[in-house]
């Protein structure tokens, strides 16, 4: 396969075939994100994409996944996505699912009929990276979007048939607005009422804005108890139809797996526990991105 640059995936597509169409992230701007700090997004030429599916028709035979890297394939245009998914239908009939992460702009400039033809050809999830549902903070991090813009979006992913698993990032909002930020990603995340939720807390990594201002002494990162009281208002406020909402993932202080509403009640005392002492909280030295 032929890979330029990093490449990232989420944590659900481990055991996917990799397959690179783009080059780093067309937005490239958020503040505390660096994955494609350096990266010139790029659409890679038809010819090297055609030649890695069919490598994987040949050598990945066991990998019933497919996952579109980089950091937001589904800006490419329709015309470039449709052959892409049909060799992939075509020459790996037995790949079950197609995933790939999305942008806004990137949902935004596809036609709701134009989404439902690549859900039609196998792209059945798309990962979308919300962060927050406060406005300021959507502004402050440099997202682009607006809340009501993201639950217009989400849903309109939601309506062609692609499922969506939503990023949110606990303290990520300025000191003083850690509440607002959970109440209205809450609200947000009810409003499109994903598959899937998953809570990550800021990690800052070099190459970032924040990490700048946090070197500059102009960031706090939060403490764990700050995290933790936000995960909790952030799940009371979220209700969701069956959705699963994570924040299992490596940068949690606790780990949490629930099906919302079924779990709500028990996860939130869970969380009250762990506020309280009660349940060990993951070492500072064991969380990563
Ligand atoms: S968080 Fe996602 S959309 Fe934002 S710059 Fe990073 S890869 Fe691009």
């Amino acid at each position: 396969m032929h890979y330029e640059g990093p490449i990232f995936r989420p944590p659900s597509e481990a055991n996917s075939i990799l397959l690179q169409v783009t080059t780093g992230c067309s937005h490239n701007k958020c503040s505390f994100c660096s994955m494609y700090q350096g990266v010139r997004f790029s659409i890679k030429d038809e010819e090297t994409v055609l030649a890695d599916i069919d490598f994987a028709a040949h050598h990945c035979r066991r990998q019933h996944r497919v996952f579109l890297c980089d950091g937001d394939a589904l800006i490419m245009p329709q015309q470039r996505l449709v052959p892409t998914l049909t060799a992939i239908k075509e020459r790996l009939p037995w790949v079950t699912r197609v995933g790939t992460y999305a942008t806004p702009r990137s949902i935004e400039l596809k036609s709701p009929e134009e989404l439902q033809q690549l859900r039609d050809l196998g792209l059945k999830i798309a990962y979308l990276g919300l962060e927050s549902g406060d406005d300021r903070t959507l502004a402050q991090i440099g997202k682009g979007t607006g809340s009501k813009e993201m639950i217009s979006l989400g849903r309109k992913a939601r309506s062609a048939g692609i499922a969506l698993s939503i990023t949110v990032l606990l303290g990520v909002a300025e000191p003083g607005r850690s509440l607002i930020h959970a109440e209205e990603t809450g609200r947000v995340l009810s409003a499109i009422d994903p598959e899937y939720v998953g809570a990550l807390s800021l990690m800052l990594t070099p190459g970032s804005a924040l990490y700048d201002r946090w070197q500059a002494g102009d960031w706090r990162q939060r403490e764990a108890t700050e995290l933790l009281t936000e995960l909790g208002v952030m799940i009371n406020h979220t209700n969701l139809t069956r959705g699963l909402f994570h924040a299992n993932h490596a940068s949690n202080y606790l780990p949490i797996k629930a099906r919302l509403p079924r779990d709500k009640a028990r996860t939130l005392q869970l969380i009250e526990r762990a506020l309280q002492g009660q349940v060990p909280l993951k070492p500072e030295n064991l969380r990563a991105l």
